[in-house]
């Protein structure tokens, strides 16, 4: 059975005592309301990661990073290893998002280096990928996301692959406001599916949790997690008001 998982990315936002405050209050409302199984997660900045997992160590919220260094240790000044991110607390960490890849210019190379160091890190990954608004409008999303999957992914052994969440997002639907259909999300999350099955077998594809990005509201986000496809979400804007995260989870 997957999982599902809503997952909050909270980007360069909040200070520590909002951060340590807003976990608090979630995991308080959680704990005293069941969510059907699924894994809510909180991704915070590196610096709030030791905080934040001693609070939700009594409850059942997730703890990921947003990013890890593509090295192990040593004299790389300003960058958070893999290892230091596990030591503090977090099980997850999001790999290749695409501020990542435009802003700070991260390859499927160097992604493909840090996947493997996290996992050997012994933490989970959660891999992001989508096409640009060009690449979907000349209708190239596909064969960008295969070529994502492929260079990101298709070197892990099938026991690391167990250990992968994929996010489809679009680059054109986050933080835009502008949301894919659950059409279009379905299509591609049943792409990406078939492409991890035919690779990896289909229990392994079976078992992967696709979630999808871009823009996820509470109004939209229960069309968007209804399709088959659809294993819950990964939230930037939306996750940092209490109230829209969880009506992102409740909607799940
Ligand atoms: C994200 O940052 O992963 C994201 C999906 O952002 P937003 O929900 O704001 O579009």
């Amino acid at each position: 059975m997957r999982k599902k998982i809503v997952a909050g990315n909270w980007k360069m936002n909040m200070e520590l005592s909002e951060g340590m405050n807003f976990a608090d209050s979630i995991n308080r409302y959680l704990m005293n309301k069941p969510h059907n199984g699924v894994t809510v997660m909180l991704c915070p900045p590196f610096v709030h990661l030791v905080g934040i997992s001693e609070i939700l160590k009594s409850g059942n919220i997730s703890v990921g990073a947003q990013n890890c260094s593509s090295e192990t240790s040593g004299a790389f000044t300003g960058e958070v290893s893999a290892a230091m991110i596990k030591s503090a607390g977090a099980e997850y960490v999001i790999i290749g998002h695409s501020e990542r890849r435009t802003l700070f210019n991260e390859d499927n190379s160097l992604l493909n280096k840090k996947i493997l160091l996290a996992l050997n890190s012994g933490l989970k990954v959660i891999f992001c990928c989508g096409e640009i608004f060009k690449e979907r409008v000349e209708d190239a999303h596909f064969e960008v996301v295969k070529k994502q999957i492929e260079k990101g992914l298709f070197n892990l052994a099938i026991d690391q692959i167990n250990n992968v969440v994929i996010a489809y997002e679009p680059v054109w639907a986050v933080g835009t406001g502008s949301t894919a259909t659950p059409e279009q999300t379905q299509e591609m999350h049943a792409f990406i599916r078939k492409l991890i099955i035919d690779k990896y077998g289909f229990e392994a594809g079976d078992n992967l949790s696709i979630l999808y990005g871009g823009s996820c509201t509470p109004s939209n986000a229960g069309e968007i997690f209804s399709e088959p496809d659809v294993d819950g979400g990964l939230i930037g804007g939306a996750s940092l008001k209490m109230e829209d995260f969880i009506g992102i989870i409740e909607s799940i």
